[in-house]
């Protein structure tokens, strides 16, 4: 059988079938068609502003990586002007997050840019190994997912830097979605499309510049690129609603490809019908989900990204066409979905008071409650630890 060309340049034999829409492409073409879509997504909804300093949350895994190196290539590519730099979060996870954190000083070097991390036990005195220790390793994504967000605060506060920008990808944005869906949760939802977020907790935005990109179509992208990422996933299990929501999302990819950014777009068209948005009344969350992990990259699509991977690392050439994977359902244990202690914010209709940033009491870090968030949950930690002292 004569090889495939490739449907964009008619020269060049295919090698990838794009997830997305499953056009047969080459190699450079996929890459460029990859670069391309972001670059559209940053100049539509104008990210970044030139001169911008832009600190990039990296956390080793492949989504930080290639939205690193795409930045890269695109801020020389068109002149956008920015000073970007690598911002870690070390959890203070051992077997994980030490060796993707090496990772991540290779990305610096290969990437110039320069690198600061900040970590858990520095700022708040515990390590995530010490945290599961200590409450099991149920729930503990919630206490990562609140420590990570002021981490990466209050490490681009080091830096000086007021924009963050995530790896979080159209699966996770769709995903979240779901999630929120299925919670009833319309505000969380609308906060969670938007490409920017903000809460009224931070003075330092967010981005998503890959929100539209798909995950396999980033894993492809680090492959074909040959980036150097970090590919174990976080040893302590993710939320079981998320992974929930996860392996549906995969099932409905696997029938219909358009469905996640279908699901994506349905997202962004219920936000505009949401009336509040915006108000961004509960600062205790910033609607990319209470599970922890939506940043972590490394965190669980289960077993089959990491098959997808394997194979294309096992067969060059045009078996790289072949994206469709077995279905291999991510179990979530017991089966059990629990969710995650959520504040109820009043009824929609009822007008949610409007509320002024303060000073958490504790540790006079920015928040809308007299504790922070981080602070509430440091308190039960302590008194556990304290409770097993005596
Ligand atoms: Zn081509
Ligand atoms: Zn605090």
């Amino acid at each position: 059988m004569s090889p495939t060309p490739c449907m964009r340049c008619h020269n060049n034999k295919a090698i990838v079938k794009r997830p997305k829409n499953h056009h047969k492409v080459c190699r450079d073409c996929f890459l460029t068609i990859f670069e391309d879509e972001v670059h559209h997504t940053i100049v539509s909804s104008r990210l970044f502003h030139p001169g911008e300093r832009v600190a990039i949350g990296a956390s080793g895994g492949k989504d930080s990586t290639v939205l690193a190196s795409v930045l890269k290539t695109l801020n020389e590519r068109h002149n956008y002007g920015l000073d970007l730099v690598l911002l870690s979060v070390d959890e203070g996870i051992k077997g994980y997050r030490d060796d993707s954190l090496e990772t991540v000083k290779r990305n610096a070097t290969q990437y110039e840019m320069p690198l600061q991390i900040v970590s858990y036990d520095q700022l708040y005195g515990w390590t995530m190994d010490q945290v599961v220790e200590t409450i099991g390793k149920k729930g503990n994504c919630t206490y990562c997912g609140v420590f990570r967000r002021q981490a990466l605060d209050r490490g681009a506060k080091i830096l000086d830097i007021r924009h963050v920008v995530t790896g979080h990808n159209a699966d996770d944005v769709a995903e979240t979605v779901l999630m929120n869906l299925l919670r009833g949760d319309l505000p969380r939802l609308s906060r969670s499309t938007s490409i920017v977020t903000g809460s009224s907790a931070s003075e330092v935005k967010r981005s998503k510049p890959l929100k539209y990109a798909y995950e396999k179509e980033i894993v492809l992208y680090a492959h074909h690129k040959k980036l150097d990422y970090f590919s174990t996933e976080c040893i302590y299990s993710p939320e079981a609603f998320r992974g929930t929501a996860r392996s549906l999302i995969k099932s409905l990819e696997k029938v219909r490809p358009s469905a996640i950014l279908d699901i994506v777009r349905s997202g962004e068209d219920m936000a505009r019908l949401t009336p509040d948005k915006g108000q961004g009344a509960c600062g205790c969350d910033e609607g990319e989900g209470v599970g922890g992990c939506g940043s972590a990259n490394g965190r669980s699509s289960g077993a089959e990204l990491a098959q997808m991977e394997a194979s294309l690392n096992n067969q060059p050439g045009s078996e790289g066409l072949e994206t469709e994977i077995t279905s291999n359902e991510a179990s979530n244990g017991d089966g059990s979905v629990r969710l995650p202690i959520r504040h109820r914010r009043p009824k929609e209709h009822t007008p949610a008071p409007l509320q002024t940033l303060g000073q958490c009491v504790k540790c006079g870090y920015m928040s809308s409650q007299d504790m922070c968030q981080a602070c509430t949950l440091l308190e039960n930690l302590n008194k556990n630890r304290a409770d097993i002292a005596i």
